[in-house]
């Protein structure tokens, strides 16, 4: 509070004829030396409460809670779930384990995912690494092709992954890389000739000797390495792989293992468990040297594990269960404008059924929305200028307008 006294400032000392004081002490200040302080606070550098969430052994989170963190945001995949929480549980557990004395060195354990496209592969991988708050990259295992070929080289990967960590390479270095397609680089046959094949055995070398840790040269802008250039030197050692792949008729090599591999009363026995419509769930290392993977590209992926199909049930979740849901968001938007938005359960049956029928799957479930609530996002924000209702409930009517054959068909051909 300002008081009419005659003193000196407690930090100039000049006596000025108006000062503050606070409330209960006898220190007094001037107004000249406020406004120097004021500048003075203006110029320094902002020390921001920069929060350490770095991931340590204390704050890694356990299998369990890996699990229901997945569950937030991916529909069912059990399976998958439980193998790649612990998977990666393990993985981060020996990357940040103090140097122990005894001889026991823990293995690194990439991941590989097999399951039909648009299953969540991506999204699991994606919302492990939101979770952990690692640096996370996505490449594409039909883009690679060996050095030297047209196309990308195996180290584009980690360019994605240092530039997610704003190129802090320490960080990069406890990344995750999701690689997908990988199935496509698989030899067609177990014993094709490789001398012409640059996109097959050879990118599998390559990508061999990324997966089991190694210094990697990395060219910080990507493309191709030129002599003169500087190269970040990237340790691949703790950084996790998740491979994803469809394996498109793997079943049936599932199908000829399990049928060569028992014979009699033990074949008579099994066979009877044996759930034929989902074979996937037996996959086994074997299944994929078969379908062409080299041995040591299958070895360096430990963890395999595999994605259900989506039924009906499962679509129909994906629209309203997860935590960013498509019909969350667009609620969300709409109530921006201060629109309340309802979706009738027959509508999103109806849009479930279109997803079926066109064989969109869960990634058609987004242009399928987007159909039917365009008009919509149009016209909505107009109302509350023009004073009409605030409000609006999707019905399976209003779905099947926007939805009409033609605008399904072209749906289907652009996915
Ligand atoms: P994949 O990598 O298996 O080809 P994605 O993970 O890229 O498939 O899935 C494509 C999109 O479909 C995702 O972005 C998500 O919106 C949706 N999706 C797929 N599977 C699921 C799932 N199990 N739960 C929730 N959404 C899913």
């Amino acid at each position: 509070m300002a008081r009419k006294r005659e003193n000196t400032c407690s930090f100039c000392g000049r006596p000025m004829p108006e000062m503050f004081s606070g409330l209960d002490n006898d220190a007094l200040i001037c107004h000249e030396c406020i406004e120097a302080g004021h500048k003075m606070l203006a110029t320094m550098p902002k020390k921001t409460e920069k929060k350490d969430d770095s991931l340590s052994l204390s704050n890694l989170p356990t299998p369990q809670e890996i699990k229901d963190f997945l569950d937030l945001y991916v529909i069912g995949q059990d399976d998958a779930k439980r193998f790649l929480s612990v998977a990666v549980y393990n993985h981060y557990k020996r990357v940040l384990q103090e140097i122990s004395n005894d001889d026991v060195e823990i293995e690194k354990s990439n991941i590989l995912l097999v399951g039909s496209t648009g299953t969540g592969k991506t999204l699991l991988a994606r919302t492990i690494a939101k979770m952990l708050k690692v640096p996370f990259a996505i490449g594409d295992a039909t883009a690679l092709t060996q050095a030297g070929y047209v196309g990308e080289d195996v180290e584009s990967l980690l360019v994605r992954l240092l530039q997610d960590a704003d190129y802090d390479v320490q960080k990069a270095q406890r990344g995750i890389v999701f690689i997908d397609e990988i199935d496509k680089i698989a030899r067609k046959s177990e014993n094709m000739s490789i001398t012409r094949d640059v996109s097959g055995e050879g990118v599998q070398q390559s990508l061999l000797k990324m997966l089991e840790g190694s210094i990697v040269n990395v060219p910080p802008q990507g493309g191709r390495k030129h002599p003169d250039q500087e190269l970040i030197h990237v340790d691949t050692k703790n950084i996790l792989f998740i491979c994803g792949g469809a394996f498109d008729g793997i079943e049936q090599k599932i199908s000829q293992r399990m049928n060569t591999q028992v014979v009699g009363f033990a074949a008579q026995q099994q066979s009877a468990q044996v759930d034929k419509n989902n074979l996937l769930q037996y996959i086994a290392p074997q299944d994929l040297k078969s379908y062409g993977l080299i041995p040591e590209i299958i070895g360096r992926l430990p963890v395999l594990t595999y994605l259900q199909p989506l039924n009906r049930e499962a679509l129909r979740n994906i629209l309203t269960q997860p935590k960013n849901a498509l019909t969350k968001q667009y609620k969300k938007l709409m109530a921006m404008d201060g629109v309340s938005l309802t979706f009738d359960d027959e509508a999103l049956d109806f849009i479930v059924d279109k997803a079926l029928e066109y064989k969109l799957g869960a990634r058609g479930l987004r242009g399928l929305m987007e159909t039917v609530m365009t008009d919509l996002m149009f016209e909505m924000p107009n109302h509350k200028k023009l004073g009409q209702s605030q409000s609006f409930t999707v019905t399976k009517e209003y779905a099947a307008q926007k939805l009409r054959t033609e605008k399904l068909v072209q749906l289907k051909n652009a996915g």
